[in-house]
């Protein structure tokens, strides 16, 4: 009797969550979206049953798991459930991400779930790694059937016209605004819908979660920083809490909000969510943080004109160095991030400067299962010992410090404005190059004025370590910023014959004397870009250089048994 009572049971769960066309799966993004605001007219987008790529489970291979689960022991009772309200609010912003960088996500997550075929498992897995249907390493080629992916992804409407493109360049009414979505109204109009609308249930949610957190924890920086953070998510004004954020002095942290411009690849204009919860390391930190000390003398000896040289940027420039807890949203999509550099927001930068965070636990999770092994396949013989982690760990240290470095706010014809704005869809990119270059020039050009921070041999170890990193960031694709700033520097490195090519091992190999001038010819062109708010400068650079020569190509296709990267496991929060 018993026992046919909870087949009965069984039964009418299966019958309601059938009744809801899938159940609680249906509403995992669009429950935090405004309700007129969720995207219409998905039902039609994709074809069942999907098409798939054939190549599914090559590609879904291609992203090792690697576990993430750093060692908590250290945390007490109350630090834990502090931890678990930022996991839950950082989740949130996953969705969101979700949301923006795929129109229709939910009825398309629905399709994917309910994929019978063959690849479904790979497809599933790939699904969640690109969170869409557009391949992010491979042009954002659809996996899934063949709609193109929008170039402003989901942040402006899906019909633009030439002139909604203009009238959206012009900055009418906020439609260029970092925290807005683009939409119709009734009558067909471009309007801003700020993010506090748009995603309302999804922002109070979050509020929410930071607020128990705020309560919960006994550290004053975090409490301070989590109640302005959940006001920021009602107000659409992030200024205070990301000053806020500038003050952090916690074990447990957490980074999030709408940050990065890179998924709208229209305009750049649009910030994308995401999260980053970590646990710091305050020994490896405070050695760090000395480095800071450097900046005002390499913002002066930047090659660049003295009255295009920022030096009343602000002078504190915290570094911390973490293991990654749980991240969400757009960091967690495709390629894994080893290090930011944020606030954005230059007022915020030139108050206090912009802090560098250092994913210590992904950073090594990648040396070792991918930049290792791609050195031995692609570096000369003679060089190959040269690569190594702690110069890898450097560079990628130096690159997220640059990044705080060079023009940021300008002055053009009495009008104030950023590189950000006048670079426009190039700016990401040419970001990425500066960042990478100077953070090269920086280190070499420390060491050469005999600064003594490095191990011996760092003028030798740095730029092979740096020559084997840019084929594992160019397998990313060159479509991306990171990818397309690394083929722009192997390219210019190549024909300054500081880098090259030897056509009977197929290997690669620096040349010292040449490497450090052409590093700082390179830095001395972007900077001027920026400087001037060089546009067409910028453009020409990308359409010169971003590109992939054969002798590139030919050494990525030795590559194949190398994972392209990895998919974060993270062991605390298997869930999320
Ligand atoms: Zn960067």
């Amino acid at each position: 009797m018993l026992r046919n009572w909870s087949i009965a049971l069984l039964v009418l769960a299966i019958v309601l969550a059938a009744g809801c066309g899938g159940g609680e799966g249906d509403e995992v993004v669009n429950r935090w979206i405004a309700p007129r605001w969720t995207d219409q007219g998905c039902e039609d987008r994709y074809e069942e049953p999907l098409t798939t790529a054939e190549d599914m489970a090559g590609r879904a291979e291609a992203y090792a798991r690697v576990d993430i689960t750093p060692d908590l022991s250290v945390l007490d009772a109350t630090q834990k459930q502090v931890l678990d309200e930022l996991v839950a609010a950082g989740s949130i912003m996953d969705d969101l991400f979700r949301v923006q960088a795929t129109p229709c996500y939910d009825a398309l997550a629905r399709a994917v779930a309910d994929h019978r075929g063959e690849d479904r498992a790979a497809l599933q897995r790939y699904f969640a790694i690109n969170m869409g249907p557009w391949d992010r390493r491979m042009h954002h080629e659809p996996f899934i059937g063949d709609q193109e992916r929008p170039e402003g992804a989901n942040f402006y409407p899906t019909d633009m016209t030439r002139a909604d493109r203009d009238k959206i360049a012009s900055g009418e009414a906020d439609l260029d605004g970092l925290f807005t979505m683009v939409r119709r109204d009734a009558d067909g109009d471009l309007v801003a819908v700020p993010y506090s609308d748009f995603f309302g249930p999804g922002l109070a949610q979050a509020a929410t979660h930071l607020r128990n957190a705020a309560e919960l924890t006994e550290n004053e920086s975090l409490r301070a920083f989590l109640e302005a953070r959940a006001t920021a998510f009602e107000t659409d004004d992030y200024y205070e809490s990301d000053m806020l954020w500038m003050d952090l002095d916690s074990v447990v942290e957490v980074t999030i909000g709408p940050y990065e411009v890179y998924e709208d690849g229209l305009f750049g204009y649009k910030a994308a969510f995401e999260a980053f919860v970590t646990v710091t390391d305050p020994e490896q930190s405070a050695q760090l943080a000395s480095y800071k000390d450097e900046l005002p003398w390499l913002e002066a000896n930047l090659p660049l004109p003295d009255e295009d040289k920022n030096l009343d940027r602000g002078a504190e420039s915290p570094i911390r160095v973490v293991d990654l807890v749980y991240s969400g949203g757009d960091t967690r999509a495709g390629i894994q991030t080893i290090a930011f550099n944020l606030p954005n927001d230059e007022r915020v930068r030139e108050a206090k400067g912009s802090k560098k965070v250092l994913l210590r636990n992904v950073m090594n999770a990648k040396f070792e299962q991918i930049l290792a092994p791609i050195a031995q396949v692609v570096i000369a013989d003679d060089q190959v010992d040269l690569v190594n982690a702690e110069s890898f760990f450097m560079h990628t240290l130096w690159h997220e410090m640059s990044h705080g470095l060079g023009p940021g706010k300008l002055v053009i014809d009495g009008r104030e404005t950023e590189v950000r704005l006048e670079l426009k869809d190039t700016y990401s990119t040419i970001e990425e190059v500066k960042a990478d270059v100077m953070g090269m020039w920086d280190i070499l050009k420390l060491d050469a004025a005999g600064r003594d921070y490095f191990a011996a041999g760092i003028d030798r170890k740095q730029p092979v370590t740096f020559l084997a990193g840019m084929f594992r960031s160019v397998r990313f694709g060159i479509n991306e910023a990171h990818g397309q700033a690394n083929a722009i520097q192997f390219n210019y490195l190549l024909d300054k014959g500081a880098i090259a090519h030897d056509p009977e091992t197929g290997r690669f190999h620096v040349n010292f004397d040449r490497f450090l001038p052409a590093i700082e010819l390179l830095l001395n062109e972007i900077l001027v870009m920026q400087a001037e708010a060089d546009y067409a400068a910028a453009e020409a650079m990308i359409a010169t250089y971003a590109h992939m020569p054969d002798v590139l190509a030919d050494a990525l296709a030795k590559l194949d048994a190398i994972p392209v990267d990895i998919q974060p496991q993270f062991g605390h929060y298997p869930d999320m």
